[in-house]
Parts: structure tokens; C-alpha cells; sequence
């Protein structure tokens, strides 16, 4: 059971999370029409009157882009202004994950997006290591990744998150940590809810926006670093075979953040990873607002 923050938004109010319960007819649980956003935030460890959140423009922009592929006008300042109140109202005293979830949110039947009701609502949980940061073991899932032509991949719909529960629990039930699905073309394509790096030869490599990837935050944020820091960086097709042979390889993503992977199927991989560490130190550096090259990707909200 995860530590939830006491105060979630919910029906257009601030109540306790404990309060805030939808009923067994809402229509998203029955057809997955929902969206999410996942973000993280912690304490400033420089003041203690201040919280951080990580990239909260990109997280409001790409919720209200999911929003607009269901159907429903909600513009991304109207995101940012719940979740800075959210945060406030909640001052969460450790490091966390706030999770705002826009869906059908009808009691009715048949499936459809126009005519019905939608709402929008907020929580968070307290969040450290959603992966180990020492490295995990993926299995290659038998699941495909979903086709941008059946589900709208840049939305992150919560439907599509059936294929990434197959795939994860088919990974840890048969010993693994984590999955890698294949995308329709039998390319590399990411996790279950992370993108995924390979580094050849000096080279970071990740599979581009044609491969049916959700389009990361994180990914968008090592991509920039990667490129200041000057390591060569490619958005291309990744081949299965180059998992296995790979100098590095690690998932990113805001709850996994940076991610080493150690094994892939039955073939280890090193574990000396100067890129992998290079980006992760970096990429820390700047969530805990260390680094004033990136202040504008640190978004400070005041707390008492
Ligand atoms: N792919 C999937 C399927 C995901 O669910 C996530 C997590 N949101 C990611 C990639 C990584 O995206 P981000 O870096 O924006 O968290």
C-alpha cells in the first residue's frame, strides 16, 4: 500500500483523499478512457519553504494533448494551476509522485468520447525508487507495443496500459524485473512505462518518434543533456540483437527516472556504465536544482 498524500482535487475541490471515491458505473473503468500524467516533485533541499516539480510545463502540455484526443477541452494552465494549489495544500515532506487522471467520467453505458461527461482529478503518493537504481533484468515481452493507427500513442490513455500489465507481470512472473516490448515493425520500443537508451560505441542511442514510443519527459530531458554534455546522441530504429550487445543499456522515466539495466533475457551486460552514470548525476543534480544551466526545468511552488 503506497503513503498517499492526504489532499486530492477531485469534482473540482480540494477533500481528503479518503473522500475522493467515483462509483463502480464510471464509464473510463469500463472502457480505459481515461488519461494520465505522472510527475515528480521533492523538498527543495535548499529550502525548506519551497517544493520542486520536475518539467511541470511538459507534464501539463502533454496531459492536455491526451485530454484533446479524448475529446475534452482542458488547457494546460488550468492543469498547472490545480496541481501548484495541490501541491500547497499538500507540502508533502519527502520526495513524490502526483498523478492527475482526466476520464469518462458518466455513469453510463457504450462506448463513445462525445456526449458525456469527462472530469479531471489529482492525487499523489510518496515516491522513492519506483525501480532498483542498481540495475534491473528485463525480459523481451511476447506483447507487442500497440500501432499508433489502433491507439493514439502520444496520448497516454489508460486503456493502452493493459499491454504494459501483460508484459510486466509475464516479466517478474518468470523471474525478471521489468519488460521490453517490440514494437509492429520488431524494433526495439521501451518498457513498461519508461523509454529506453542504448549506448554503442560512444554513441546514445533511442528509438525515434515512428517507433511507437510514448513521447518521454525524461527522454526529451537526457536527449538535451546528452547533446550539452557533448556525447553523440541518434533517435533511430533499435534492433533486439543490439539489446544484447550493447555497452549500455537503461530505461528512463519520471517514476524510474534513469534506470541501468543489467541483464537482458539471459545476457548480462557490463557493469561499467560512464554514460549511463554521467546522465543520471546530471540529470539529479538538476531535479534537486544544483544545476543553474537547467533552472528552467526545476518549477519552485512556496510553501509555508
Ligand atoms: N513510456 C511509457 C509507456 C510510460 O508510461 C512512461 C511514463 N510516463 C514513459 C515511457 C516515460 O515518460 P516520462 O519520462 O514522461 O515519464
Amino acid at each position: 500500500m503506497h503513503n498517499f498524500l492526504p489532499i486530492a482535487y477531485f469534482q473540482k475541490n480540494f477533500v481528503p483523499f479518503a473522500d475522493a471515491k467515483i462509483s463502480i458505473a464510471t464509464h473510463a473503468l469500463h472502457y480505459g478512457t481515461g488519461a494520465f500524467g505522472g510527475l515528480r516533485g521533492i523538498p527543495d533541499p535548499q529550502n525548506e519553504k519551497q517544493i520542486l516539480l520536475f518539467r511541470l510545463d511538459r507534464h501539463c502540455q502533454r496531459l492536455s494533448h491526451s485530454a484533446k484526443v479524448l475529446n475534452y477541452n482542458l488547457p494546460p494552465d488550468k492543469i498547472q494551476n490545480v496541481i501548484v494549489n495541490f501541491v500547497k495544500k499538500n507540502n508533502p515532506a519527502t520526495s513524490f509522485y502526483i498523478r492527475p487522471f482526466v476520464y469518462t467520467s458518466d455513469l453510463g453505458i457504450a462506448p463513445r468520447l462525445h456526449n458525456i461527461e469527462k472530469d479531471f482529478f489529482v492525487y499523489g503518493l510518496e515516491l522513492g525508487d519506483y525501480l532498483s537504481p542498481d540495475g534491473v533484468s528485463c525480459r523481451i515481452s511476447s506483447w507487442y507495443r500497440q500501432e499508433d493507427r489502433s491507439l493514439p500513442l502520444r496520448a497516454k490513455i489508460s486503456g493502452a496500459y493493459i499491454t504494459s500489465s501483460l508484459a510486466k507481470t509475464e516479466a517478474v512472473e518468470s523471474g525478471f524485473d521489468e519488460a521490453i516490448l517490440i514494437n509492429s515493425q520488431g524494433k526495439v520500443c521501451e518498457a513498461s512505462g519508461m523509454n529506453i537508451f542504448i549506448v554503442r560505441n560512444g554513441q546514445l542511442i533511442t528509438p525515434g518518434f515512428d517507433q511507437d514510443i510514448l513521447e518521454g519527459i525524461t527522454r526529451d530531458s537526457i536527449l538535451t543533456l546528452a547533446r550539452d554534455l557533448e556525447i553523440p546522441t541518434v533517435e533511430r530504429p533499435v534492433d533486439k540483437s543490439e539489446l544484447l550487445i550493447a555497452d549500455e543499456v537503461f530505461l528512463s522515466g519520471t517514476a524510474a527516472r534513469i534506470t541501468p539495466v543489467k541483464r537482458v533475457e539471459n545476457y548480462e551486460l557490463s557493469q561499467n556504465r560512464p554514460i549511463t552514470e554521467k546522465l543520471r548525476d546530471k540529470l539529479t543534480a538538476i531535479t534537486e536544482n544544483r544545476d543553474s544551466n537547467y533552472q528552467d526545468w526545476v518549477f519552485p511552488i512556496s510553501v509555508d
